[in-house]
């Protein structure tokens, strides 16, 4: 039989802290709601000890009362707490991946633009040309488009040049 001795894993901190976990201890949930569920905890602990103690039901009561109703109280507020923390993380990490899909987006523009800058249209035109067509040569209202412009305004491409989108 093989022993293999896993040393390096038992050196580790007995809790990591990340900068992922310092930025949700930050949030004033994250401790409020640990600490409700650990006082709820401690009530239905304290509850189930007090019942367990007696046999008689009028002293069960307030045992039960305040330990169990308390104590699920504690644990469902501690539960929301937490829950609202998680979703408010949800939501920021959606922002972020939005904002980058956006930033992409941006980016696949402007090579669009860099690609086909050597093509041109005339304002009011349906067909767009190379740089140097004969037909646009110095025409008035010529200007550079991007393919972009070119798909909005449902160009085609002329006929003498056969521009390359
Ligand atoms: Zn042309």
């Amino acid at each position: 039989m093989v022993t293999s001795t896993s040393e390096g894993a038992s050196h580790r901190a007995l809790i990591e802290v990340t900068p992922e976990l310092q930025r949700r201890l930050r949030d004033p949930r994250v401790i409020l709601g640990w600490l409700a569920i650990i006082a709820g905890a401690v009530a239905l602990l304290i509850g189930y000890w007090g019942v367990s103690g007696t046999l008689r039901t009028g002293k069960q009561m307030p045992y039960l009362i305040s330990g169990g109703l308390g104590g699920i109280f504690l644990l469902g507020l501690g539960a929301a707490l937490l829950f609202g923390s998680e979703l408010s993380e949800a939501r920021k990490e959606i922002a972020e991946v939005r904002e980058l899909i956006e930033g992409l987006y941006e980016t696949r523009e402007e090579a669009g633009l860099a690609s086909s800058n050597n093509l041109v249209a005339l304002a009011r035109a349906n067909t767009f040309h190379q740089g140097d067509c004969v037909v646009v040569a110095n025409k008035p209202g010529v200007a550079s488009i991007t393919r972009t412009q070119i798909e909005r305004r449902g160009l085609t491409p002329c006929r003498l040049c056969s521009p390359v989108v």
